[in-house]
Parts: C-alpha cells; sequence; structure tokens
C-alpha cells in the first residue's frame, strides 16, 4: 500500500463513494449505500479498506484499485464517485416529491376498524384492549362511504384493497358483508376491482364465515400467539378464561380452507421465540410472521420499556436461520431450503443477492400515503396503529378533499440526522413512524433498538447472499423456492 507525502495528502485524498464495510466469521463484505450493491471481499481489498478509513491518503495498489472499481467504490473518473451531501439530500426530496406526485403514492388501500370492540383482552395491546380510546362498532353507511372514499381518491389505481380490522372485526360480521358486496358493485361501475383481508384471532369463525371469506378470495392473517402458555397468558378471553383451547379448532378449520394464511404471534416479556414458531408449525400454519409488542401509544408516554426481552436471542436465530438455509442449498434441498425461507422471513436474501438496486426506498411502508385506516365515526388516520390519537388524525371520509398528509410525506432519509447517515438509508426509508413515536415521541426519528436490530438482519441477509452463486440461484428458481425476478427494476 503506498503512502503520499503528508503536503500532498490533502489535494490527493482518495474519493470513495459511501460504503458500509462488515465482516462475518471471516467473511468481510463492502455494501455500497447508494445502490445497495454487497461484494465479499479479498483479503487485500479489506485491508486496504480498513487503512484507507484511518488514513485516506493512502493510496491502493493497482489490483486493488482495480477491484475498487469493478465494485463501484471508485469512479474511473476521480471526482465521481457520489453526490456531495447537499446534492444527495436535494436528490432525494425531488425523487420523493415525484413520486409523491404519482398514483403509486394515492390511496389504494383502505384498512376499515368495523370493531373498536373485542372480545379478548391480549395484555400487548396497542389498541387499547381494541377500542383505540373509543370504541362502538361501524355502521354499514359508514362502511360503505369509505369505499367512495376509497374510489374517489385512488387516481388511476385500479386494483384497491380493503382491511377489515379491529378490535376483533368478525364482532361486526355483517357489515363486513355488505360492504364486501357494495365494493365490489360499485368497483365493477367504476372500473377498480377490489382485493380484501382481515386480521382476526379466530374465536368467531364457523362454517358459513369461512364459505364467505373463500367465495370473497379474503387474504387472512390470524392472530395467535402459538403455545397454550404464551396465548393463554397474553391474550385471554375477555372475561379472563384461557383461550388456547377456544380457538385452536377453529384455527385449524380456517387452515383447511386457508393454508396459506399467515399466522402472526406478537412476542412479549420472555417468551421464547424458538418454541412459539415450533407450536405455529404444529398447528399448521405455513407461513408465521412472529413481530415483538409495540407499547399503546394512546394510555402510555413514549418509553423505552422492553416489552420483547429476547430479542438478541432472536437475532441470533435469524443468523442461524440464514446459515442453514445457505446450507440447505449448497447441499440441493429445496425442501429444506423454502421451509427456512417462510419460517425465518427469509425471502430478501435473494432480492438483495440481486442488487445492486435501481430504486431508492424513500419511505418505511405506505402509512399515511398509498395507506389510511378509517376509524368508526370514518376519520381517516395514517394507518391503523395511529386509530384514535387525535394529534395524528388526517380528516373525515365526509370531507369532500383528500386530506394533507403532514409528515407523512416528508421522506426520513433526508428529514432527521440519522438516516441521512445511515448506511442503510435506502433499504430501510426510516422505520416504522409509529414505532419511531414510541421510541423517540416523534415520527421521523428513528429508534435506536429498531436500527441496531435492523443493521443485524441486513448483515446477515447479506452474509448469506453473499454466499449464493450463479448456480444456487438457478437451483432455486429452478425448484421455485423463490421466484425468478421478472424485472430489473424488481426492489
Ligand atoms: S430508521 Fe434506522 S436503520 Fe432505518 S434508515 Fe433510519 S437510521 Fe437507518
Ligand atoms: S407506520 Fe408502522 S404500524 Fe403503521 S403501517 Fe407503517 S410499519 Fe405498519
Amino acid at each position: 500500500m503506498a503512502q503520499l507525502a503528508p503536503e500532498l495528502m490533502e489535494k490527493n485524498k482518495l474519493e470513495l463513494a459511501p460504503y458500509h464495510r462488515f465482516t462475518v466469521e471471516g467473511r468481510t463484505y463492502a455494501v455500497t449505500i447508494d445502490r445497495f450493491r454487497c461484494t465479499r471481499l479479498d483479503d487485500r481489498t479489506a485491508a486496504f479498506l480498513a487503512a484507507w478509513e484511518s488514513d485516506p491518503g493512502v493510496r491502493p495498489e493497482d489490483d486493488v484499485r482495480s477491484v475498487l472499481l469493478k465494485i463501484g467504490l471508485l469512479a474511473a473518473d476521480p471526482g465521481k464517485t457520489c453526490p456531495d451531501e447537499a446534492s444527495r439530500l436535494e436528490r432525494d426530496c425531488r425523487a420523493a416529491g415525484k413520486w409523491l406526485g404519482t398514483d403509486a403514492a394515492r390511496t389504494d388501500t383502505l384498512c376499515l376498524m368495523v370493531a373498536q370492540e373485542c372480545n379478548m383482552a391480549c395484555v400487548y395491546c396497542y389498541g387499547s384492549a381494541g377500542t383505540y380510546g373509543g370504541g362502538g362498532l361501524m355502521t354499514e353507511e359508514t362502511a360503505r362511504r369509505s369505499v367512495d372514499w376509497l374510489i374517489r381518491h385512488s387516481g388511476g389505481n385500479q386494483k384497491l384493497a380493503l382491511s377489515f380490522f379491529g378490535g376483533e372485526p368478525l364482532l361486526n360480521l355483517p357489515v363486513i358483508r355488505s360492504t364486501v358486496a357494495y365494493a365490489q358493485e360499485t368497483g365493477e361501475k367504476n372500473g377498480k376491482t377490489f382485493m380484501f383481508s382481515m386480521t382476526t384471532n379466530a374465536s368467531l369463525v364457523d362454517a358459513a364465515i369461512i364459505d364467505f371469506l373463500r367465495t370473497n378470495r379474503f387474504t387472512l392473517i390470524i392472530s395467535f400467539d402459538g403455545t397454550p402458555a404464551a396465548q393463554n397468558e397474553h391474550r385471554p378471553l375477555k372475561d379472563g378464561r384461557s383461550s388456547h383451547a377456544a380457538v385452536a379448532p377453529r384455527i385449524k378449520e380456517l387452515l383447511a380452507a386457508f393454508p396459506d394464511a399467515c399466522g402472526r404471534a406478537t412476542l412479549y416479556g420472555a417468551t421464547d421465540p424458538a418454541e412459539v414458531l415450533a407450536a405455529m408449525k404444529e398447528i399448521g400454519f405455513r407461513s408465521c410472521h412472529l413481530v415483538a409488542a409495540s407499547g399503546c401509544l394512546l394510555t402510555d408516554a413514549p418509553s423505552e420499556k422492553a416489552l420483547f426481552q429476547r430479542e438478541e436471542e432472536r437475532a441470533a436465530d435469524f443468523r442461524r436461520g440464514a446459515a442453514a438455509f445457505v446450507a440447505a442449498v449448497k447441499r440441493r434441498d429445496p425442501a429444506e431450503a423454502a421451509q427456512l425461507i417462510k419460517d425465518r422471513e427469509l425471502s430478501r436474501i435473494i432480492s438483495v443477492a440481486n442488487g445492486p438496486f435501481q430504486v431508492r426506498r424513500l419511505f418505511f411502508c405506505g402509512a399515511g400515503r398509498n395507506y389510511l385506516a378509517v376509524d368508526v365515526d370514518g376519520s381517516l388516520y395514517p394507518c391503523h396503529r395511529f386509530v384514535g390519537m387525535r394529534e395524528y388524525r388526517l380528516g373525515n371520509i365526509s370531507e369532500a378533499e383528500d386530506p394533507p398528509r403532514g409528515v407523512f410525506h416528508q421522506t426520513p432519509v433526508s428529514e432527521n440526522g440519522e438516516c441521512r447517515q445511515c448506511w442503510l438509508r435506502y433499504m430501510c426509508g426510516g422505520g416504522c413512524a409509529y414505532g419511531n413515536i414510541a421510541s423517540t415521541g416523534r415520527p421521523l426519528r428513528p429508534d435506536p433498538a429498531f436500527c441496531r436490530q435492523y443493521g443485524q438482519t441486513m448483515e446477515a441477509l447479506l452474509d448469506a447472499a453473499g454466499q449464493l452463486t450463479a448456480e444456487d440461484r438457478e437451483f432455486l428458481y429452478e425448484n421455485n423456492v423463490v421466484a425468478r425476478p421478472s424485472c430489473p427494476l424488481d426492489f
């Protein structure tokens, strides 16, 4: 590695595109921040980058220089590695503004809080026992006007979605039935098609309901905490009785009709994620989503309190899952690889393996943009979790105008110092606004715990992806373990 004389160093500082370097079990990678292109480094390039990070005056030997050029860290034209901070922020604000003016940012999905009531009393409920500080059932009239509102404000979007939510939405089954019929009929007249989904605790399901859901091709999310201990302790029925025995047979009936329904378990306290996952699989879920509990902002001030205490253990389990996935691919075991992808939510391995990305992510989710929630009175909120937080109420479906979305039309990627400097900014988009408020009191100020976990997860994913060869990926596509990307712009 060559070293310049001190007086020449400042003038000749080597300019590299922003990158993040990390090592997992002896394998070192560099990922470019602007396009999220990840490359496993040879020892000499890794050593050079480590040296350059403490002394930008060092110069690479020719072989290392070629690698830096090839992996996008060094521009062939000096001074053109990446826009400076001010130009980059301007570029991102411009891109966000442009995107917000397209149909993709117009509302295409409404979450209808058809029942702000629940027949369970989950200890971790962020909706204050399902009431969201209010309570009641949505009327047929409000639900219909919500459908009209969505059609009116959806711009050129032809595919629209209604998500029935609560509390427990099946407490208001008649309104769900009539709203589905109304949306189909009105949609057809207006050149729009509707998709329906519902999140349910399954306690009220019967054969007639299953038939209705199947006829209307619902996508289902079933809230269930897996083990009898977790389900009974954290999700008791409202009258205090245990719920596992009451819901388990109904979940099995639902899964017989909807084998791909997603099981959503909330991790709370000292719950063991591995035990929960095993129990979810035993009852028959093929697809599971385990999420740590978040605080209830309707009753609690933002706090640091640990609602789930085994996050580190969970991160370790994720890393073990990613390693097991790579091993399954190498020994050409498609069934095991497919199962691990579903169990550990590893599907992004392939998308990160197919980087660099053409599209930079500027928002974490659709909240306050293409996705809104409507409460029982017709008030509009950025998403289901915000319902009842009056300071975040956006408007009402009775008003003619599409309400301004305020802070939800600002991208955290350029609005706060943490995301502006973060290596994950274009992969993450700024985190969950509700989680941010729970942690820091502000929707655009990220939750440090989330950022730490997201970083650990992404490094594990990138490491796993970095071990897959082109032949490995072909094996995954040919065996339908993952879908072959249809478009180079897919994110
Ligand atoms: S929320 Fe955290 S991980 Fe995401 S971009 Fe911001 S700082 Fe990075
Ligand atoms: S803000 Fe958070 S809770 Fe709301 S839709 Fe986005 S990720 Fe989900």
